[in-house]
């Protein structure tokens, strides 16, 4: 559903992705797995078409997000890390202006907009201004703006930030959902934990590269028929190794 091929992107002489291939399954809940700076947000925004690769390429649905922005962003839901909501809009005004910009209106949309906050229990907030809302439910309102023009495939950036246990549950069970029916998600997360408990495959990113992928187990049978296991080498790449090593000197001989 989502293919990369050769995809880099320089910042000046830093390279901060660096010829990512990679195929996203339809159906599946794919996680992009990574340390602070690995490259994974930079990667998600060129799929969305909101960064221009320095090189290579990315196809949504067979459509190619340079060749044909249109139509590749029409299968596509973007949930960014950091998302702009506007302030003076009620949260029904701003999914009314979303679904506008993917070319929908009338009852059909109203429906959905009802629909939507409903089920993310924001309907009671409908009309009132997006500046009274917690940062929750911001999050849920773009949530759901990224949901109303019915999207085939969902990139969202580290989506459990900031969100209460319960709108956790919600949002797994939302994901789990979609790709039961056929949709794809494609979830960047820096917790192992995240990604064990929600996606059926993962690629662990590190500097630009792809340094392993496949099913958890599978991720474990590649890991541990070496000589380290899954949470070393994740540990290792997060730096959580040098944080123990912190602890242990800390806490003295
Ligand atoms: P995090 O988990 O901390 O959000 P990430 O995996 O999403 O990290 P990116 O935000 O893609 O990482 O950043 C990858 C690298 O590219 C980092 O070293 C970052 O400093 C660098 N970078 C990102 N955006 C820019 C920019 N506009 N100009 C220069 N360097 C950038």
């Amino acid at each position: 559903m989502i293919r990369l091929e050769g995809l880099t992107k320089a910042y000046g002489s830093f390279v901060a992705v660096d010829h990512i291939d990679l195929d996203v399954p339809a159906g599946q809940l794919f996680g992009f797995l990574g340390p602070n700076g690995a490259g994974k947000t930079t990667t998600l925004r060129i799929i969305a078409g909101i960064l221009r690769p320095t090189a290579g390429r990315v196809w949504i649905g067979g459509d190619d997000v340079i060749a044909n922005p249109m139509s590749a962003k029409a299968r596509l839901g973007f949930i960014p890390d950091r998302p702009f909501v506007y302030e003076k809009l009620t949260g029904g005004e701003f999914l009314r202006f979303v679904a506008g910009l993917y070319g929908q209106d009338g009852a059909g949309v109203e429906q959905r907009i009802d629909e939507l906050l409903e089920l993310f229990e924001l309907a009671v907030w409908k009309d009132e201004l997006v500046e009274s809302y917690s940062h929750g439910m911001r999050q849920k309102l773009i949530i759901s703006s990224a949901l109303i023009h019915r999207p085939e495939c969902i990139v969202v950036d580290e989506p459990m930030v900031g969100l209460d246990p319960k709108a956790a549950r919600l949002l797994k069970e939302i994901f789990r959902h979609f790709v039961d029916r056929g949709g794809t998600v494609l979830m960047s997360t820096h917790t192992l934990e995240v990604a064990e408990a929600m996606c059926d495959q993962i690629a662990i990113i590190q500097h630009g590269k792809i340094v392993a992928r496949g099913t958890m187990d599978e991720l474990r049978r590649q890991t541990e028929s070496g000589d380290i296991s899954l949470e070393d080498l994740f540990l290792r790449l997060t730096g959580g190794a040098a944080a123990r090593e912190l602890a242990r000197i800390l806490e003295g001989p």
